[in-house]
C-alpha cells in the first residue's frame, strides 16, 4: 500500500474520539473528586477571605493616630486569630493582632510587630503607616457569587484546597470512564513465570493499563489470550460492561492477527495510518462496546496510547486539558525520518537549553528508551531529514 493511502493521524483521532461516549456528571466528596474533570462551573458561596483580617503579627491601629514617629500608644487588648469577640479600637489606642485575625473595627491598618518595640502595654510605633497597610480585605480574592473553578478544570491540590477554603465539601464532576484492556499473542507469558526461547513475558496489559488511569480513568480488568479467534471472543464477550475494550496486538500484516480476524466486517475497521510508530491500528463497536485496537509492539502501543487514546478519554471524561504539554525546542543533534509519515521519537528535553535530543532508535521495540525518555519528538509528516538547531515540537511525558 502506498503511503498516498494511508490515513492521516488526526483523521483516526478524529474516529476513535467519536467512539467514546461523553461521561455523566456525579457528586462526589472532595476527595474523590481529585483527577476528575469539573462538570459545571464552581460558584463561590462566600468571599474569601471571609472578614477583614490582619496580614501580620503587629498592631491594629488607626492612620490618624499616627502623624509623625516614633509615637506610642496604649494596648487595650490582643486579638489572636480565632478570636470572635473582637472589641472596637477607640482613638489613641492600638490593639495587639496576629496574622488571619479578624481586624476589629475602627482599625485602618497594621503596623508590623519589626516596626515597633514590641511591648504589650504600651507599644512605640516607628514606621507611618497607610491606609490599608498590612491589612486583608474582605473579598480581594474571591467575590460571593464568582465563578472560581470553571467546567473542564482537572481537579488537583489547589482545586480541592480552594473548594474547602470556601466551605464545600463536594464537587460535581464528570464519572470516569470503565475501561478493559485485552492483549493478544500466542508468545505471551505473565510475568513471574518461566519462559522459553519464542515467548516474552506479556507487558503491554499492565502498561496500557498503568497509562489509562494517569489519564484518569478506571482500569478494572486487564487480560490477555492467545491468538486464536474463539477465545477472544470468549474473553471479549465478559469485558462488555465496560465504556471501552482496548486490544493490543494481532492487527498487522502476519497470518495469525487474531484481533483483526476477529473483529473485521463486525464493526471494527482496520486502516493504516501515516504514522511511526504505530501504523496498523482500528477502531469501531463491537457487541455495543466501542473498541480500539493498538498494535502490539510496547513502544507502538504506547504511542499510539498518546496519539489516539488520552486525548479521547479526556475529552470523553470532560477534561478541558485533553492534549499533553507541547513545547518547541530545538533538536540537538539532525534526524532522519520516513516520507509521508508523521514520526514520533523518543526524546531528552533540556528545558534550560530549550533543547531535545533523541532517546535511542525509531524502532518500536525499544522498549528501555522509552522507559528512560521524558518525551516525544513530532516529526512532521512532509520532513525527511532535520538538521541539527532545527525547531521541532515536543510533547512532554510524564504521569
Ligand atoms: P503483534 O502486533 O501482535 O504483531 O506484535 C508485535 C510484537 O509485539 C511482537 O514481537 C510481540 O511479541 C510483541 N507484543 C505483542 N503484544 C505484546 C504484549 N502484550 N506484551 C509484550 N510484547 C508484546
Ligand atoms: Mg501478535
Amino acid at each position: 500500500m502506498s503511503n498516498d493511502m494511508m490515513r492521516p493521524v488526526e483523521e483516526h483521532a478524529r474516529l476513535v474520539a467519536d467512539l467514546i461516549a461523553p461521561t455523566e456528571p456525579d457528586l462526589v466528596p472532595l476527595e474523590h473528586a481529585v483527577g476528575r474533570a469539573l462538570a459545571t462551573d464552581v460558584r463561590a458561596p462566600l468571599p474569601l477571605p471571609l472578614f477583614d483580617n490582619s496580614a501580620m503579627d503587629g498592631y491594629a491601629v488607626r492612620v490618624a493616630d499616627i502623624v509623625s514617629v516614633p509615637v506610642s500608644l496604649p494596648v487595650t487588648t490582643d486579638i489572636p486569630a480565632g478570636r470572635v469577640d473582637v472589641p472596637r479600637l477607640e482613638p489613641g489606642t492600638a490593639h495587639r493582632i496576629m496574622t488571619g485575625a479578624l481586624m476589629p473595627e475602627g482599625a485602618d491598618a497594621v503596623i508590623p510587630v519589626e516596626s515597633t518595640d514590641g511591648d504589650a502595654h504600651l507599644v512605640r510605633i516607628d514606621e507611618v503607616p497607610a491606609v490599608g497597610a498590612h491589612l486583608r480585605r474582605a473579598g480581594v480574592d474571591v467575590e460571593a457569587g464568582q465563578v472560581v473553578l470553571p467546567t473542564g478544570v482537572t481537579v488537583g491540590a489547589s482545586q480541592v484546597g480552594l473548594a474547602a477554603a470556601l466551605g464545600m465539601v463536594e464537587l460535581e464532576v464528570r464519572r470516569p470512564l470503565r475501561i478493559a484492556v485485552l492483549s493478544t499473542g500466542t508468545e505471551l507469558v505473565a510475568p513471574g513465570n518461566g519462559v522459553q526461547p519464542g515467548q516474552v513475558y506479556e507487558s503491554n496489559s499492565i502498561m496500557l493499563a498503568t497509562a489509562l488511569r494517569e489519564a484518569g480513568s478506571l482500569v478494572d480488568t486487564v487480560h490477555f489470550v492467545h491468538d486464536d479467534v474463539a477465545h477472544f471472543r470468549a474473553a471479549f464477550a465478559e469485558l462488555v460492561d465496560h465504556d471501552l475494550v482496548v486490544t493490543s496486538g494481532g492487527v498487522s500484516a502476519g497470518t495469525h492477527e487474531v484481533v483483526k480476524q476477529a473483529l473485521t466486517g463486525c464493526g471494527v475497521e482496520f486502516a493504516k495510518v501515516a504514522m511511526q510508530p504505530g501504523m496498523p491500528q482500528g477502531a469501531g463497536t463491537y457487541e455495543g462496546v466501542p473498541v480500539v485496537t493498538l498494535p502490539g509492539n510496547p513502544v507502538s502501543s504506547l504511542v499510539s496510547f498518546e496519539v489516539f487514546l488520552r486525548p479521547a478519554i479526556r475529552a470523553a471524561m470532560g477534561h478541558r486539558n485533553t492534549q499533553r504539554r507541547q513545547v518547541t525546542a530545538e533538536l540537538a543533534e539532525s534526524l532522519d525520518a520516513p516520507a509521508r509519515k508523521r514520526q514520533f521519537r523518543r526524546g531528552y528535553l533540556d528545558p534550560r537549553q530549550g533543547t531535545v535530543s533523541l532517546a535511542g532508535p525509531p524502532g518500536s521495540h525499544f522498549l528501555s528508551w522509552l522507559a528512560g525518555a521524558d518525551c516525544l519528538i513530532d516529526v512532521p509528516e512532509e520532513a525527511t531529514h532535520l538538521k541539527r538547531g532545527e525547531l521541532v515540537t515536543v510533547w512532554l511525558l510524564g504521569p
